[in-house]
């Protein structure tokens, strides 16, 4: 499944259409199998995973299933930095970084390699 420009939602499309730029795997996914088909599985968030009606939900846009995904989407992009990203943020301390760019600093916390200046929203690698 991906998420391309056309939908709001991630679709599946052929292996042979995706050019695999970094083939780690996110800390936010889990191992699903829904027990009514024994045959499929599902590598995903755990709302997803665990939830046979997830999909469905987030498709015909009922319930939470579109928040929770909009969450796990902005998670994902951040986790790993695309190799194209070039520009880091400075370190000042602890959680704390600096905007090369505007110079706004500001707290982050979590792991993720990406993080978004709230000054001029310019993405930056975490040093
Ligand atoms: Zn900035």
């Amino acid at each position: 499944m991906v998420l391309g420009e056309a939908h709001s939602f991630p679709v599946s499309i052929s292996a042979v259409d995706v050019n695999v730029i970094d083939a780690r795997l996110s800390k936010y996914w889990v191992y699903g199998q829904n027990p009514n088909e024994q045959w499929s599985a599902l590598i995903s968030f755990p709302e997803w995973a665990n939830d046979p009606f997830y999909y469905q939900n987030l498709v015909e846009g009922k319930g939470s299933a579109g928040h929770i995904f909009r969450r796990y989407e902005e998670l994902l992009q951040n986790e790993h930095a695309p190799p194209n990203l070039e520009g880091f943020a400075n370190l000042i301390k602890d959680n704390w970084y600096q905007c090369p760019i505007c110079e706004k600093a500001w707290e982050s916390k979590g792991g993720s390699e990406v993080i978004t200046c709230p000054g001029c929203n310019e993405k930056l690698r975490r040093p």
